[in-house]
């Protein structure tokens, strides 16, 4: 009973003051004489078990785990067990003789008391209520009230007796119930992709959301009476059914499949699913994805990719087989142009020796050329297994054929230990050697100060070649490892721009990455990654 606070006053229930207007009758109060008397009309045994039978009841009301109070016809207090007194926390004395109406919270006071009037003349029926009382604690109790009428001897109302019942759980558990079924529908409901829950027997559609509704075009109440077949051709049959019985309560995908609309119509749908209860039974719930474009825009990209691979292995069959075949015709001019400088050298006139030596230079520069674009083509072409390769070696072995290079000017390379890694053992050789060269090449007027390390990054070796060279503009920095691309003239720096380029092809075919920062006048650091792989 809550009072207009909404607290009901607390402390400790005392069941002595329980019913201190209605004292127990005792059969001692009764005089010798009316005993006699009673006796000889035969009504003492008959008295003695209504005694008895008033007594246990009085006992239930009191002592049993039921909360109880009886109100009279004007909704005063009259009694009210232990078990309510424990349940709302008061004692029996401090709610006695008061109106219940003053437990209850000041806006509903006259509708109850409106409500308890229907009930006592019978214009109400009396089904149970819930309510809500604050404990002085401040603990909330929700109670269940089971209203009886309590009647006279004519049959008169003359009070209500009422059981409470503390639902304080069980409404808090249906409530989450609720708000956990309303978020589900809101869900469903909401989902922007078709969904649809069916008897895991028949394939009878029983739900289905509104996307559903919208994307095959019948009415929900259609659905009701169609299956999965209606929409699903029955060529997908088997793989339905092999995927049905491995349907659990996880969502699984059943793959790709063809749907048909109402208009006949076909689309592409990516269907997911998973076992779910439904009313006493399990259903299956078919979520589908409308992936139609999706699967359009990765047929066109694989149609795509494998134009790009067929044309790019074309390109390098024929830069291939190009600067290959090319190298035969080429050694003749160059030989031939050679020959004729060494014959006939100071027997013409100055003209034709400035002019077969351009024919010589040429020559030679064609044959770098052709030479560095073979190595480019053969990266992927002729390229080697990866396998457990040393780095450290690759090194060594890249400044051995750096040898002269390196003495000429008298460059100082240093190296931090390097790791193994997986790798085309000739192709990281042939990297070091590209990146080091550039940093011999490329140098000031200060001998080469040259430092190689690696750094184990996530999943992956970070190398850095770093030099103390002519560093690079950073608008260059990116155009560097294009083919060709070159920031000096050949006098200055002799070369063809092919060795970065294929240094990146390396890289790359090693599942890494290649890059270049710099301080132009101080010197660059080339960094390349090697993903790090279980040998
Ligand atoms: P090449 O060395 O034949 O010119 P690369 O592809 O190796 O061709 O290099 C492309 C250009 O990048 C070079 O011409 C040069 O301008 C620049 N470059 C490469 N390495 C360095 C370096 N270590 N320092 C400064 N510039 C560099």
């Amino acid at each position: 009973m809550a009072s207009s606070d909404n607290k009901v006053s607390g402390g400790a229930p005392s069941h002595a003051s329980i019913t201190p207007d209605t004292p127990a009758v005792t059969l001692d109060c009764l005089s010798d004489s009316t005993w006699l008397q009673l006796k000889a009309l035969g009504l003492d045994q008959t008295l003695q078990q209504i005694h008895e039978s008033e007594r246990r009841f009085r006992r239930l009301f009191e002592f049993g785990p039921v909360a109880f109070h009886e109100l009279d016809q004007e909704g005063i207090v009259r009694r009210v067990n232990e078990a309510e007194c424990r349940l709302l926390g008061v004692e029996a004395g401090s709610i006695i003789g008061r109106s219940v109406f003053e437990f209850i919270s000041l806006g509903e006071q006259s509708q109850s008391r409106e409500a308890f009037k229907r009930k006592l003349s019978g214009q109400q029926p009396l089904t149970p209520f819930l309510r809500e009382y604050v404990r002085r604690d401040g603990t909330r109790v929700v109670v269940e009230i089971h209203d009886a009428l309590i009647r006279d001897q004519s049959g008169a109302a003359i009070g209500i007796y009422s059981a409470l019942l503390d639902v304080t759980g069980k409404e808090e558990a249906q409530r989450a119930l609720k708000d956990s079924e309303n978020r589900y529908r809101a869900l469903f409901e909401g989902l922007p992709s078709p969904v649809f829950v069916c008897d895991s027997e028949s394939l009878r559609f029983l739900a289905v959301n509104e996307a559903a509704v919208l994307q095959y075009g019948y009415a929900s109440e259609e659905f009701h009476s169609m299956t999965l077949w209606d929409i699903q051709p029955r060529e997908n049959l088997p793989a339905l059914l092999q995927n049905l019985g491995r349907t659990g309560s996880a969502l699984d995908r059943f793959g790709v499949w063809k749907h048909r609309k109402k208009d006949g119509t076909f689309f592409q749908v990516d269907i997911t699913s998973c076992a779910v209860p439904y009313g006493d039974q399990t259903a299956t719930l078919f979520v589908a994805s409308d992936v139609t474009e999706l699967k359009q825009a990765e047929a066109e990209l694989a149609r795509k990719a494998k134009e790009l691979a067929r044309s790019n292995a074309e390109l390098e069959q024929f830069a291939y087989v190009a600067s290959h075949d090319l190298q035969e015709p080429l050694r003749m001019v160059s030989s031939y142009t050679q020959l004729l400088a060494r014959r006939y050298g100071g027997q013409l006139d100055a003209d034709a020796d400035e002019f077969i030596g351009f024919a010589v230079d040429g020559a030679a520069r064609m044959q770098n050329l052709i030479h560095d674009l073979l190595a480019f083509s053969r990266v992927t072409t002729k390229g080697h297994e990866l396998k457990p390769a040393d780095a450290e070696a690759a090194l060594s072995q890249a400044l051995l054929n750096l040898k002269a290079a390196v003495e000429d000017s008298d460059a100082a390379v240093t190296s931090d230990p390097l790791p193994r890694v997986m790798a085309d053992s000739g192709q990281l050789v042939q990297l070091f050697q590209n990146l080091v060269g550039n940093a011999i090449k490329f140098r000031r007027e200060e001998p080469p100060r040259i430092h190689v390390s690696a750094e184990q990054g996530t999943g992956e070796f970070v190398f850095s070649v770093r030099d103390n060279g002519i560093g690079i503009q950073p608008q260059h920095l990116e155009r560097i490892f294009v083919i060709f691309q070159r920031l000096h003239a050949g006098a200055e720096f002799p070369g063809t721009g092919i060795g970065l380029a294929l240094c990146k092809k390396i890289v790359e075919r090693h599942g890494g990455r290649l890059w270049a920062s710099s301080e132009p006048g101080a010197g660059s650091v080339f960094y390349f990654t090697i993903p790090i792989k279980d040998h």
